[in-house]
């Protein structure tokens, strides 16, 4: 065994823990704010609007200050973020962040119904969105029957700001007659993403400015970082295409950039000609994060070519498992200048558990498929999830990944008992995922035993679908679990027991679910009408059985 592993077959780093200081996270990017703030921190790829750092440094200050003086918020208030991925998304953050607020973040492609729900349960005092997405957002607004103000963000200057909202850029760009707030404690809650854990309904996580400190500094471990401070002749470009308001764009990539005085390049809504255009245009785009079906689409499309990724050096995979098959043919296609890297993570662990070394492997196709060794300050187990006792399993077994560091959340948002469940006393947090690693201490995911259904790396809680399935016409039980499919990773098929007598219209089904739920979670793997759902005696889905007897029959 390697020097990863101890004898009692707990995995860490193998490599010297990182030292994480203790601060806020605004205390601790300010140094980086000041020291980078003639750089350009974002620019839009469609409009060029663009901010550098000095500029997010002012207009933070005086959202933060604007939040205290007019919204007359207090510490730990929580302030929703409805964005696509614009370059005003980090004003925004980091604004929240310095009036010691929590932001929580909202797929901007979700439907009302499910902005609604996240409103409500986080709290939510203000929204800021912006004015394409303003319509939906209002409507969201109107479910929860609270008068919750808008900042409503213009993203050309003809547009005209929906009734009773307010301008961001007016805000953010006004100095505020309020003193300086003082800065939090590290151990507060400063974001608050939803994620549905092993089990059940979207919840709040609750990560701290420790969490997420941590995990910024966990990566700068000179056996991983790859990351080029910026100088005058050389600044690193990130696009930033996978989502800002899932902690991966939003902390590896939004907020991690910040420690090398990178350039972020923002793709607002995604479409397959929006990002080859970004492509085209931004070939100065040195360091990649993305999903799985990113990986697939510039594999397979012509239109994407070699030179697009000429000066690029590291495409980074997380959300979701990349076969070590494809991250062959990327590199065949794009050339052996990349490096090919998979991370692994969770929203509740801030989010990376683990990652390829890029510095001390000597060849990383050997490791291709996994995703690496845990961070520094990081231990793993892999324990038999059946057993209570969560004894380490040795080498080349495989069971569920138990996750321990400074970057595993505080907890789920007013669910103790379900934050319980999920962190053991002694602080070891269950990721539902199925794993081994092998003698050299490299981990692999081989499956997942959390109900959890990842759609081109978005969530797809089944519950949530159930639920929803459940008060359709007709139905008596339903089930939905995830099919394998190329492209998307997995997408969620229904199983509907109709109520005796009843008749289920799978097509009107189908449509009702669609029009309540983002596109990712429609049930594009179909819905099939069985005569039972197969429970335990508590009453709870079997997902592994319906798998084995109604998948496996091909129905
Ligand atoms: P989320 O909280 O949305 O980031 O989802 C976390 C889940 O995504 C993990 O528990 C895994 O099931 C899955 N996941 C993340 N990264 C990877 C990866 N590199 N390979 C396989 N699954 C992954």
């Amino acid at each position: 065994l390697t020097n990863n592993i101890s004898s009692s077959f707990i995995v860490n780093s193998g490599c010297t823990d990182v030292e994480i200081p203790h601060a806020t996270l605004p205390e601790f990017l300010s140094t980086y704010y000041d020291k980078y703030e003639r750089f350009t921190a974002v620019e839009c790829s469609v409009t060029k609007r663009k901010y550098t750092y000095g500029e997010i440094r002012s207009k933070s200050t005086n959202l933060a200050k604007a939040f205290r003086k007019i919204f007359k918020l207090e510490n730990g208030d929580v302030v929703a973020i409805i964005l696509k991925n614009i370059p005003e998304y980090p004003i925004a953050d980091i604004g929240i962040m310095k009036a010691n607020l929590i932001s929580s973040t909202v797929s901007p492609v979700f439907t009302s119904d499910e902005i609604a729900r996240q409103l409500i349960d986080s709290n939510a005092k203000v929204v800021i969105t912006d004015v394409d997405l303003s319509t939906t957002v209002k409507k969201a607004v109107d479910i929860i029957a609270k008068k919750l103000p808008l900042l409503a963000i213009k993203t050309h200057k003809d547009q005209s700001l929906p009734e009773n909202s307010i301008d961001f850029h007016e805000l953010v760009n006004t100095k505020v007659d309020y003193p300086e707030i003082q800065p939090g404690n590290p151990d507060d809650v400063v974001f608050l993403p939803y994620s549905s854990g092993t089990t059940g309904l979207p919840k709040g996580v609750q990560l701290t400015h420790k969490n997420l400190l941590a995990n910024m500094i966990q990566p700068t471990h000179d056996n991983i970082n790859y990351r080029i401070d910026a100088t005058d002749s050389f600044q690193e470009h990130l696009p930033a295409v996978i989502p800002l308001y899932h902690v991966y764009g939003h902390n590896v990539v939004m907020h991690n950039i910040t420690l090398c005085g990178g350039k972020m390049i923002t793709l607002p809504g995604f479409s397959i000609e929006s990002y080859i255009s970004m492509l085209k245009q931004y070939q100065n785009n040195t360091i990649y994060f993305m999903a799985p079906p990113l990986f697939l689409l510039m594999i397979e499309l012509e239109a994407v070519k070699k030179e697009y990724l000429k000066n690029a050096r590291v495409m980074s995979n997380g959300a979701a498992p990349l076969a070590s098959s494809d991250e062959l043919r990327f590199i065949e296609k794009f050339g052996d200048h990349l490096t090919v890297l998979q991370g692994y993570g969770l929203t509740e662990t801030a989010p990376v558990v683990s990652t390829l070394y890029p510095k001390i492997m000597e060849k990383v196709e050997v490791y291709r498929g996994s995703i690496g060794r845990p961070l520094p300050n990081t231990q793993i187990k892999i324990v038999d999830p059946e057993d209570s006792t969560n004894t380490p399993l040795g080498p080349n077994i495989s069971g569920e990944l138990l996750v321990k560091g400074p970057q595993v959340m505080k907890g789920y948002l007013n669910l103790p008992e379900e934050t319980k469940k999920t962190i053991t006393e002694d602080g070891w947090l269950r990721t539902g995922d199925a794993s081994y690693y092998n003698e050299e201490g490299f981990m692999y995911i081989v499956d997942r035993y959390k109900e959890l259904i990842k759609v081109r790396g978005n969530q797809v809680p089944p519950a949530e679908l159930e639920a929803l399935i459940r008060t359709f016409p007709g139905v008596a039980d339903a089930a939905v679990i995830g099919i394998p499919n190329k492209f998307s990773g997995e997408l969620p098929r229904a199983y509907i027991v109709p109520k005796a007598g009843a008749k289920v219209d799978t097509k009107s089904l189908d449509q009702f679910v669609s029009e309540k739920v983002t596109r990712y979670k429609k049930l594009e793997g179909g819905i099939v009408l069985v005569k039972e759902i197969p429970k335990n005696t508590s009453g709870k889905i079997l997902r592994k059985k319906i798998r084995d007897t109604y998948i496996a029959k091909g129905i």
